[in-house]
């Protein structure tokens, strides 16, 4: 089973806010966007078109690995509210 397989597997209840806040003044100057590239769900992507890095957070797995990879520490984050979030098994 590859990652896609796995991914689609999961459930998820989306939080009416992102859990998820990068200072997009950093991240306008960021040079690696490294974000990008350690999520394992492609939360992050940067647009040209609206200068700005997209968050789509509803998608989120919450391994924190997106906080620990950004030097420019641009990411505040914390977990979803309530039981909002990802969901690994079900019961
Ligand atoms: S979150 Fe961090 S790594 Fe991602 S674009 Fe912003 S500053 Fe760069
Ligand atoms: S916590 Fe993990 S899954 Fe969520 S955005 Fe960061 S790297 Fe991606």
């Amino acid at each position: 089973m590859n990652i896609d397989d796995l991914l689609a597997t999961l459930k998820y209840k989306a939080d009416s806010e992102s859990h998820l806040i990068p200072d997009q003044t950093k991240c306008a100057k960021c040079t690696n966007r490294v974000c990008e590239h350690v999520c394992p769900a492609c939360v992050y992507e940067w647009s040209e078109e609206e200068h700005k890095l997209l968050v789509a957070f509803e998608n989120c797995l919450e391994c924190g690995a997106c906080k620990i990879a950004c030097v420019q520490k641009s990411i505040a984050w914390r977990y979803p509210s309530d039981s909002k979030g990802v969901t690994f098994k079900s019961s």
